[in-house]
């Protein structure tokens, strides 16, 4: 392990409430190469101080994906404030997370890793390192599709899109038809007024990426 790697003894994650240790990945050893520039690039483009974490663990606690993770999202900030940029970008923790928040609200001091997280996607997006969890990159793009299409979302058309993608075409489909059932899913889709604009709109942003 090199002198900026993480010690081993704190490599392991202990769930606080059941004192176990959960299942998150050991960062793979010494043929890491650091990139030292990293913590700064995601500080810059998320306006995060990333340096003031200082391992208290509350996001990890609160996180509903925590036993589905390869790394918590507290171990996510300690590889970026050690440059292991190749070990984020490859994690199937950034393509798992919900974005739903709970880490960045129990944050004590503020850091908003839900942004973090978006911001590592974007990134892995960019340099075209394969995803760790395709059928979420592809979920993703579904659901652009859609949004583009109806200038809203349509949870048929993107569900539709997706099975192509995937090939899934009967995975949870017991889930789908309760869905239907309580009119959780329409089955018609409505498009905005003004879609031409906003898919120029669109467009555009997707062109700066
Ligand atoms: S809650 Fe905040 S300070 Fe604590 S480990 Fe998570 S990111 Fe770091
Ligand atoms: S935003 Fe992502 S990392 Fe944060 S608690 Fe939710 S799922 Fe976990």
């Amino acid at each position: 392990m090199t002198e900026s790697a993480e010690p081993a003894e704190d490599v392991r994650e202990v769930d606080r409430g059941s004192g176990e240790e959960a299942p998150a990945r050991e960062p793979e050893g010494p043929d890491i190469e650091p990139s030292p520039d990293f913590l700064r690039e995601v500080e810059q483009a998320t306006g995060q101080s990333l340096s003031a974490c200082f391992q208290c663990k509350k996001c990890t606690c609160g996180c509903p994906l925590q036993e589905d993770v390869d790394f918590h999202p507290n171990r996510i900030l300690r590889l970026i404030q050690f440059g292991q940029r190749d070990e984020v970008l490859r994690s199937k923790t950034i393509w798992l997370c919900l974005g739903c928040e709970t880490c960045t609200q129990r944050c004590p001091n503020g850091v908003d890793l839900a942004a973090v997280m978006d911001y590592l996607r974007y990134a892995a997006v960019v340099e075209g390192i394969e995803p760790a969890e395709p059928r979420v990159r592809k979920f993703h793009e579904a659901f652009l599709e859609s949004i583009r299409k109806y200038g809203r979302s349509h949870e048929i058309d993107m569900i539709r899109r997706y099975k192509f993608k995937t090939g899934t075409f009967f995975d949870s489909m017991a889930m789908g038809f309760d869905m239907f059932r309580k009119g959780k899913i329409k089955l018609m889709g409505h498009k905005i007024r003004d879609l031409d604009a906003f898919r120029q709109t669109f467009d555009r942003q997707k062109d700066k990426e």
